[in-house]
């Protein structure tokens, strides 16, 4: 199997040759044709499998074949630019304007956030898709700075998260892909309590990706609740 058997975009598959990969991975090959095909997945995966960009490759598509298609539905011409083009990219709330989340990755440590957000660097560099991560233990100013210029994606912990959203700094209301990666890590250090505060946040109608290495009880009784008729995915 090669990528291009996948169907992956052009400016992406780009993106993912000059990365060097010349094949998918296990969990690339089995949840890339999955996610896109928009269905929620339970997937068991250890970290070294591949498994950022089984769910980055399909997410950036996703949004970039949204964008394409908003993009042919505007008008040729408008005489309020302004207005197609702020209803493209986010809504108006007083004076702060936002060009709309409309991917969260939940993830447990400032260095898996790290590392997710060097992933969409990567493979999402010919998309034109904005993405930042934040995470505790920094000043929050810089985030806040870049969530204020915009993002498509955000990759988060959970705490900064909480935060961010109560001083209205990030809205979720145009989520359409959320991603809970490392269910179990995220679970052992505790962050049950924040991921149930944010989950009544999340749209209902949106696509969910749920990953752990492993599964105890108490994840599949998590997923369970997160997760509508998922496709199982494992390596
Ligand atoms: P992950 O499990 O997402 O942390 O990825 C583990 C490592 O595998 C990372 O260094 C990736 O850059 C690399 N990787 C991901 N997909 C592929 C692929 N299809 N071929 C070769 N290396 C890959």
């Amino acid at each position: 199997m090669t990528f291009n058997e996948l169907n992956i975009a052009e400016p992406i598959l780009r993106a993912v040759c000059e990365k060097g990969y010349n094949e998918p991975t296990p969990i690339q090959e089995q949840a890339i044709p999955v996610v896109l095909r928009g269905k929620d997945i339970f997937g068991i995966a250890q970290t070294g499998t591949g498994k950022t960009a089984a769910f980055a490759i399909p997410i950036l598509q996703h949004l970039l074949k949204k964008n394409e298609q908003n993009i042919a539905a505007e008008p040729a011409s408008t005489n309020e630019p302004g207005r197609a083009r702020r209803n493209r990219r986010g809504r108006s709330h007083g004076k702060k304007e936002y060009r709309a989340i409309r991917a969260l990755i939940l993830t447990p440590t400032r260095e898996l956030a790290l590392q997710i957000n060097d992933c969409f660097t990567d493979y999402g560099k010919y998309t034109g898709l904005r993405h930042t991560a934040i995470f505790g233990g920094v000043k929050q100013h810089p985030q806040t700075e870049k969530l204020r210029q915009g993002v498509d994606i955000l990759i988060a912990t959970p705490g900064r998260l909480l935060d961010l959203i109560g001083q209205d700094e990030v809205r979720l209301e145009s989520l359409t892909h959320f991603v809970l990666d490392e269910a179990d890590r995220m679970l052992d250090m505790g962050f049950i309590a924040d991921i149930r505060r944010l989950l009544p946040m999340l749209p209902a109608e949106r696509q969910t990706l749920f990953f752990s290495a492993t599964m105890p009880k108490d994840i599949v009784a998590l997923s369970g609740s997160i997760l509508h008729d998922p496709a199982r995915v494992e390596v």
